[in-house]
């Protein structure tokens, strides 16, 4: 079997976790697997060499910085490799060029073009272990760039793909996907398989465990990617794969919550051809990432607009919006909503899902303000302090605790 492992921030977050994770690689490798294994920063690490870029000026160079923190992936790849081969296992740490990773030339948040994978299996087939600094490539200029926040995911599954990989292993720090968020409901369950579209719907809801963009290329590329835990690596984790009939059996299979979310609402402005078109094209031009948006029937030739921004890009918002204040009849902030997503490919064929959904939050007297849905995900945007309340009654509401 051919696997790549890779290992997080926190499972390489010092040098005993770093021997902790040789002893995993070594283990598989005394198996009879070839295994490559991708490196992320030890924790904290790249934040702290983004505040010494700061340090000197608000805006760093970007080429400088990729450079510098593409040094942190660097440092774990070559320790590893050197634990390693102080147990007697052959290893070779590459960087992101050396293992043939060409990108885009965006710095900080360059995207994988092509991977030369040549090199990789030369040292594979000498029976190495081969060992690989995440996070980063080089571009046409033969300059360093990096993948953005989280990016050694994206190394590690591009790299899966590249090689063909029987399969991709992220190790973290906790032993799968869970049915909700634990430290909200204790009751909440490992989830033993999950497709490539439930897990992005809980990923960008809040589940952080893998960066987006990787499992979105893990489902381009038809790569299996089982998430489980360094510090329990016997343990099953939780298998990402493609869609099959079986999952649909499974009504729902989590429930997601987003704090970090504000709403926007825009009252009486002029129902005419474009409104939108024009509100939500400046809003774009800025950047600012709208989710959920409800326009009623327009009546007197008003209608009202409400829809979701993150919270971190409200302000930006309101400044968009404030040449709207005199074409409106008011616009209202709100941050201190939640945003609380059921999810599920089951509800493709099942009916009465979202009736569930909308009778227990009544029956715990929580208002919904907006809702939204999707083929395989129902959200509702509620009151910010019931939260956690409507994930505990909706984890209930679709047994998922048992
Ligand atoms: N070290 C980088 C970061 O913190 C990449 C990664 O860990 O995946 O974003
Ligand atoms: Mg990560």
């Amino acid at each position: 079997m051919l696997v790549v492992q890779k290992f997080g921030g926190t499972s390489v977050g010092d040098l005993d976790r770093i021997q902790n994770v040789a002893n995993i690689v070594k283990k598989y490798a005394d198996e009879g697997n070839q295994v490559v294994v991708v490196v992320s920063a030890m924790a904290g690490e790249t934040n702290k060499l983004l505040d010494f870029a700061n340090h000197f000026t608000k805006t760093p160079p970007q080429r400088e910085v990729d450079l510098l923190v593409s040094s942190g992936e660097r440092v774990t790849s070559a320790l590893l490799s050197i634990a390693l081969q102080a147990m007697g296992k052959d290893a070779i740490a590459l960087t992101g060029r050396q293992a043939g990773i060409k990108t885009t030339s965006d710095h900080t948040k360059a995207r994988i073009m092509d991977i030369d994978p040549s090199k990789m299996k030369k040292h594979l087939d000498e029976g190495k272990i081969v060992i690989i600094a995440g996070f980063q490539g080089i571009n046409e200029n033969g300059d360093v760039t990096t993948l953005g926040r989280g990016g050694s995911d994206l190394t590690a599954v591009a790299i899966a793909g590249a090689l063909n990989a029987d399969k991709c292993e992220i190790y973290t720090d906790v032993d799968g996907i869970y049915t909700t968020d634990p430290r909200i409901e204790p009751k909440a369950k490992k989830i033993d398989m999950i497709s490539y579209d439930e897990m992005l719907e809980l990923a960008s809801l809040g589940a952080k465990v893998m960066q987006s963009r990787s499992v979105e290329l893990a489902k381009k590329l038809n790569v299996d990617i089982e998430v489980k835990s360094s510090f329990k690596p016997e343990i099953k984790g939780t298998l990402i794969t493609k869609e099959t009939p079986d999952m649909e059996k499974v009504l729902v299979s989590g429930i997601a919550l987003d704090k970090n979310q504000a709403r926007v609402s825009i009252f009486g402005v002029e129902d005419r051809p474009g409104i939108s078109a024009e509100i939500f094209g400046k809003l774009a031009d800025k950047n600012i990432n709208v989710d959920m948006i409800v326009q009623n029937v327009g009546k007197d030739n008003k209608a009202n607009l409400t829809f979701t921004v993150p919270q971190t890009e409200l302000e930006l918002t309101k400044e968009v919006l404030k040449e709207y204040e005199n074409k409106s009849e008011s616009i209202e902030y709100d941050d201190s909503i939640a945003k609380v997503s059921v999810v599920g490919v089951g509800m493709k064929s099942h009916s009465g899902v979202a009736a569930t959904a909308f009778k227990t939050l009544a029956d715990e007297n929580i208002n919904i303000l907006m809702i939204s849905t999707s083929e395989i995900k129902i959200s509702m945007v509620i009151d910010e302090k019931y939260g956690e309340l409507a994930v505990r009654a909706l984890h209930k509401a679709y047994q998922l605790d048992k």
